[in-house]
């Protein structure tokens, strides 16, 4: 096998020495604060430390801060000020005691939301909606890749055997760098991410975890910052993250970001009714919602929808109950008890959370 760890330079550091540093002691009134944000690929994630002088208690008492956004896809080198809004603190599982993660949106000179800035208008939508109690739960499937760019774990020269025995494998022969998956689990526990659970999954080397339910905002909140620790995560292990929902061509498995979806309404007795009349409005808008559930208003979703490997084809709205070729599956279980949520199985595992679950709530909620 090629594990290829011999080509990443970050494996090859010693560990433990980074240990003896880490235990320092802190001084209490010094935190550092890792502020991240979304780059102007709209997938890519940045993020830079800095020390505050008291331990926040809550956002609001964060500063604004800023960076050089001719660096990361989002300014001209002229006007390269980009403002960084803090907008949701979690605890650094890399850090520990006082030190946070903070989530931000990014804004341009003018305060205008950058043209990645997909969270303001989400914000928005959520707002308005707040009464409906919008949750949401998204399954991030990821694949992991050596640095020659080969999943982990497969041979250099050839494939592994066709796929059916890796999806929730157990076994050395059946996946691939659970340690990543484990420890990110752990991370984003200790983080305070709402995260539910997590999987292997059909492709060798690519795994799934779940967050949610999360109500409104949140759901993009959490689940960037959940990525940005699994990056993080995979970083010390020299192993690298790709979300791109369709890593390898051929007779495997793309990766998406299936967005499970309820209201207040559809949560309780006979909300089938409610469910059956939310999945009426998407069949309408279902060119809206393919653009909104990839970075490349559709692109990147053309490899992974084919119809194949159970995915709907890009093309055709369907939906059914228990459906895995359906591009809403109504979970047999609330079929079952006629109330529940329903499966949106179309975003791609590289998608926005914050335009999905906007564009989701502007058809289903607002009527948009
Ligand atoms: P699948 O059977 O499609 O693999 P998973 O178990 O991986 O489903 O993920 C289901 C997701 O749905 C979880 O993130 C869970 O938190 C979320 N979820 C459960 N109930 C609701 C609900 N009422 N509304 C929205 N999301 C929900
Ligand atoms: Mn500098
Ligand atoms: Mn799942
Ligand atoms: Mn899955
Ligand atoms: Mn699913």
């Amino acid at each position: 096998m090629s594990g290829i760890l011999e080509n990443s330079p970050n494996y090859k550091l010693n560990k433990t020495v980074l240990d003896k540093f880490l235990s320092l002691p802190q001084p209490e009134n010094k935190v550092q604060a890792t502020y991240i944000w979304i780059d102007g690929t709209g997938e890519g994630i940045r993020a830079k430390t800095r020390t505050l002088d008291f331990v926040p208690k809550s956002v609001s008492e964060l500063p604004i801060w800023n960076y050089d956004g001719s660096s990361t896809y989002q300014s001209e080198g002229s006007n390269s000020d980009t403002y960084l809004y803090p907008v949701a603190m979690y605890n650094d599982p890399f850090q520990r005691g006082n030190n946070k993660l903070i989530m931000c949106d990014t804004y341009k000179y003018n305060h205008q939301p950058t043209e990645t800035n997909h969270r303001a208008a989400c914000l928005e939508a959520m707002t308005k909606a707040a009464a409906q109690k919008p949750w949401f739960g998204i399954e991030q499937e990821y694949t992991l890749l050596d640095m020659e760019g080969r999943p982990f774990g497969w041979p250099r020269n050839g494939f592994p055997g066709p796929q059916g025995p890796y999806y929730c494998g157990v076994g050395a022969n059946k996946v691939y760098a659970r340690d990543v998956v484990e420890a990110h689990y752990r991370a984003c526990l200790y983080a305070g991410i709402n995260i539910s659970g997590t999987n292997a999954e059909v492709m060798p080397s690519q795994w799934e975890f779940q967050v949610g339910p999360c109500e409104g905002i949140e759901i993009g909140d959490q689940l960037w910052v959940a990525r940005y620790l699994l990056h993080r995560v995979a970083e010390e292990f020299g192993v690298v993250v790709t979300l791109d929902p369709k890593p390898m061509e051929g007779d495997w498995n793309g990766a998406g970001a299936h967005c499970n979806f309820s209201t207040k309404t559809m949560r309780e007795e006979n909300g089938i009714i409610e469910i059956e009349k939310a999945i009426d409005k998407l069949s309408k808008q279902h060119i809206r919602h393919i653009k909104a559930y990839d970075p490349k208003e559709g692109k990147d979703n053309e490899r992974r929808l084919t119809g194949k490997h159970e995915t709907s084809t890009i093309h055709d709205f369907s939906a059914g109950v228990a459906n895995r070729t359906a591009s809403i599956r109504i979970p047999r279980g609330c079929a079952e008890e006629k109330k529940g949520y329903l499966e949106d199985r179309r975003p791609a595992s590289n998608c926005d959370p914050y335009s999905v679950a906007n564009v989701i709530v502007r058809t289903v909620c607002l009527n948009e």
